[in-house]
């Protein structure tokens, strides 16, 4: 009999410390006890800061500065051996071996920075990404060592480190020269990823083992080790939970599910207990890190859902993404993308052709950027946002082979996107959302507008407080404290 499974993922803070390694073991045990649950099949995310910390290692062993690359290598293996150590204190045995495999892989890390280091000092840059790859990857490695041991350790369940790579992708080519210390995602195969997630992870379901694989990573056609991109592990977990038929994915983080806005920055933002697919996508396209943008891709055409719950409160029921519209009367959430530039392209001559916006966008895609947004188009004005790095070689193409048009960037820019399927719904909402900003005396450059909400353009330094006077206005109104001043007091007393 088929078994169903489910995906648990655990991200970079839900494993950052030994303690709570041993909350995920207890999350993992949970589900396998629990008869009314489908099977576990783990993805975890390194320990936080350290996919960071091998990035900052792999730009110093190509900027040739090799001491200070020690001092990170020794750095990052003292964390794990620590994590270790706090995690089988008491079991010497099982201690021994978490040591041992660590030592290996700490070696194998130490040959991928030393050919690294070959390769940057050749200056042989198309090899870079490759090679940098690989030196991130061991991240989630390490990770999937120490909790595997946790949930051996923990509660008698049989559990196993996957440590080939499950999902399989396009080769790596890159025309752009990379910076340096810095990953490029590489594009998934669905079926050769299928035929090879299930050759691993099926023969331990059939044993009832549970299996705890590394998210992030992939391996090429061509057989190198390769990332899905900084971030990347939402995404893999769903690219392994389509290509195992999961029933759910659930990616367990640090906040309780989808709030209505990022609660470092919104005090009283509100969870979202049920999303739309689109809405999801969305939000995670305008900065709501909390979900990758390309998470949904793998699952939403087969009708999975992803759940997103707090770690550190289980009992929280958290926010399920999934194919049902949603009916609101308003705005869910407001989200910020940061660092971007909008590019216009005007024709200087009123009379001549009628703009080819397929001819801007393929340059655009030509210099490695899609559009953000497409903020306004007419006849001889077309007008776009892109992230502010790929802004000057974008520029560059549009100016040499455009002709007569005539080019224009502003950059510092910020996108706020008032999202949720009932903007389209209150047909005051975007009027609101305007005047909320105009109160705040907050310009807004321009705007977009879709089925699912719109986008307010504003200055990057004016961001945040934008975020914060739409939340209130739209979403959540913030209730002030009263301060009672010394008359009044006096008044109640009597
Ligand atoms: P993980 O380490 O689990 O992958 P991330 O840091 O990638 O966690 O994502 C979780 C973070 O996303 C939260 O701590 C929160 O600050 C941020 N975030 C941004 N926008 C939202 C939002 N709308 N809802 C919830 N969290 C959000
Ligand atoms: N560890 C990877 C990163 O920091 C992937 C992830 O955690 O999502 O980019
Ligand atoms: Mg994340």
């Amino acid at each position: 009999m088929k078994t169903n499974v489910q995906i648990l993922k655990f991200g970079g803070t839900s494993v950052g410390s030994g303690e709570r390694i041993r909350r995920v073991a207890s999350i993992i045990a949970n589900k396998v006890h629990d008869s009314g649950e489908d099977f576990p099949v783990v993805v975890v995310s390194a320990m936080a800061g350290v996919t960071d910390q091998l990035l900052r290692i792999a730009l110093l062993a190509c900027t040739g500065e090799y001491q200070e690359c020690e001092i990170e290598q020794h750095s990052l293996k003292q964390k794990h051996l620590d994590t270790a150590k706090n995690l089988l204190l008491k079991n010497e045995d099982r201690y021994n071996q978490l040591i041992d495999d660590l030592e290996t892989v700490f070696s194998a890390l130490q040959q991928d920075i030393a050919e690294l280091q070959v390769y940057a000092s050749k200056a042989l840059i198309y090899e870079l990404p490759l090679r940098t790859a690989a030196v991130a990857a061991w991240g989630e490695r390490l990770s999937v060592l120490l909790v595997t041991a946790a949930v051996c350790n923990s509660s008698g369940i049989n559990a196993v480190a996957i440590r080939e790579e499950a999902i399989i992708t396009e080769h790596l080519v890159s025309e752009i020269p990379q910076t340096p210390g810095t990953v490029i995602g590489a594009e998934p195969l669905t079926e050769e990823t299928r035929i090879n997630a299930q050759r691993l992870v099926h023969p331990m379901i059939n044993r009832h083992i549970v299996p705890i694989m590394p998210g992030f990573i992939g391996r090429t056609t061509t057989g190198f080790v390769t990332t899905l991109g900084r971030n990347g592990s939402d995404y893999s977990a769903s690219v392994i939970g389509a290509a195992l038929d999961c029933t759910e994915v659930t990616i367990y983080t640090d906040v309780d599910g989808v709030l209505s806005a990022d609660p470092r920055l919104v005090a009283n933002a509100r969870l979202l207990p049920r999303l739309s697919y689109a809405e999801a996508a969305r939000l995670s396209w305008f900065g709501a890190k909390v979900l990758h943008p390309r998470t949904l891709i793998p699952i939403a055409h087969l009708h999975i859902p992803v759940r997103v719950r707090n770690t550190f409160r289980p009992h929280s029921r958290g926010t399920v993404v999934g194919p049902e519209k949603t009916q609101r009367s308003a705005a869910a959430a407001i989200t910020v993308r940061h660092q971007l530039a909008l590019i216009t392209v005007e024709n200087t001559d009123m009379f001549g052709a009628p703009e080819n916006a397929g001819q801007v966008f393929a340059l655009a895609a030509r210099a490695g950027a899609a559009p953000v947004a497409i903020c306004s188009s007419s006849g001889y004005h077309l007008s776009f946002m892109v992230e502010e790095q790929a802004a000057d070689s974008i520029l560059a193409l549009l100016q040499h082979d455009m002709g007569t048009w005539r080019v224009i960037c502003t950059r510092g820019l910020a996108a706020c996107a008032c999202i949720g399927s009932g903007f389209s719904v209150d047909p005051m909402s975007p009027a609101r959302a305007i005047t909320a900003l105009a109160r705040e005396r907050i310009p807004v450059i321009t705007q977009g507008a879709s089925e699912s909400g719109i986008i307010l353009i504003v200055e990057e330094k004016d961001s945040e407080r934008a975020l914060r006077c739409l939340h209130r206005d739209l979403i959540a109104p913030v209730i002030p404290l009263v301060r009672h001043g010394t008359q009044e007091r006096q008044r109640e007393a009597r």
